[in-house]
């Protein structure tokens, strides 16, 4: 497959996946690279964060899946072409994701917490 995008482009794209809170909050658009689920921020009723101690931005983890690789527009990577997104799935997971598996995008079960 011929890439579109530079090494270093998906390796920028990586970085900005992580302490990402401004450029997600100003975002319209996020993709997660792992299963491929593609949502506003502000459309989401609850959104769950990592690293809430970091100077650095707190992590936006995906509502879906649970896993920290959402990119927002904001951040100035096509975030919804298709293309980049199969490129960074592929050099970030090896290939190993829902999105290069071709499954579809699901709510992951979070362990419950029973309340007695
Ligand atoms: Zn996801």
């Amino acid at each position: 497959m011929k890439k579109k995008f530079s090494a270093e482009t998906i390796e920028a794209a990586h970085k900005a996946t992580i302490f990402h809170e401004m450029d997600i909050l100003a975002s319209s658009v996020c993709t997660c690279f792992y299963c491929g689920y593609q949502f506003d921020p502000y459309q989401e009723k609850e959104l769950e964060w990592w690293d809430e101690e970091s100077p650095k931005g707190k992590t936006l983890v995906c509502p879906m899946c649970l896993i920290d690789c959402v990119i927002g527009d904001a951040s100035g990577f096509p975030v919804t072409d298709h293309d980049f997104i199969m490129e960074c799935t592929e050099a970030w997971f090896g290939g190993i994701s829902r999105i290069s598996d071709g499954k579809p995008i699901e709510r992951a079960n979070r362990p419950t917490i029973e309340v007695e």
